[in-house]
């Protein structure tokens, strides 16, 4: 059996032929009709965000039929100097993460030289499914995310970061993931071809892989 391509984070416009879920900014208009997508405040917007009850209620209204996921969310304290700017990041990312354990969602997560508060969020946050996005860390901070549940999905850094190629060699099956994200240097068959070779893999074993976790985290409630 052939299993499609499936690129678990994109910003970019639709691929036929391959399964995509697009990362919808949760205050912008709504997303185009019939394409499943992830939803959420980036934490580079939520940084400028207070705790306006009417902020949340957009987010909520954001999550349709066709949401997948809540993301991208999470935190990035490079981009966030402040202790309010932080503190508000905080703020957003349990918010988000709860309402995605309320309606048992995964979240898509985003994560810079944050890491301490991230482990500390997901212990304080009900059990969710997992997925950091565009990781590219050290094998050691692999496995302390593969030991809380978290999944791993690798992009461009595969090409990129040694690191990456580490953690991706050391992760196991049933928690890896592919994404394109914003970049269209590497074309979702190239990340694909990358990580086949790294872990010695035929394509067809990584594409049964892929999708077969896709379609046992995701709550698909249409066909793709
Ligand atoms: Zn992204």
């Amino acid at each position: 059996m052939d299993f499609p391509l499936v690129d678990i984070h994109t910003h970019g416009p639709h691929v036929p032929h391959q399964v995509s879920v697009y990362a919808h900014d949760a205050l912008a208009p709504a997303p185009l009709p019939g394409r499943p997508y992830s939803t959420g405040i980036h934490p580079w917007d939520a940084q400028n965000l207070n705790e306006d009850p009417s902020t949340l209620h957009r987010f909520r209204d954001s999550i349709t039929p066709q949401t997948v996921a809540i993301g991208e969310i999470g935190l990035d304290f490079h981009t966030a100097r402040t202790v309010t700017e932080r503190h508000r990041q905080v703020y957003w990312l349990h918010r988000q993460g709860e309402e995605a354990a309320e309606r048992r969602l995964p979240i898509i997560l985003h994560c810079v030289r944050a890491w301490e508060e991230l482990f500390s969020a997901l212990q304080e946050l009900p059990p969710i499914p997992t997925v950091i996005h565009g990781f590219s860390g050290s094998p050691q901070l692999a496995e302390r995310l593969l030991s809380v549940g978290c999944h791993l999905s690798y992009g461009r850094g595969l090409f990129r970061s040694p690191k990456a190629r580490a953690s991706l060699r050391i992760t196991p099956p049933d928690r890896l993931f592919l994404e394109t994200d914003t970049q269209t240097e590497f074309p979702l068959r190239k990340i694909y071809e990358r990580a086949a070779e790294e872990r010695q893999l035929p394509m067809e074993r990584l594409q049964a892989i892929v999708y077969t976790n896709f379609q046992r985290l995701f709550n698909l409630r249409q066909s793709l």
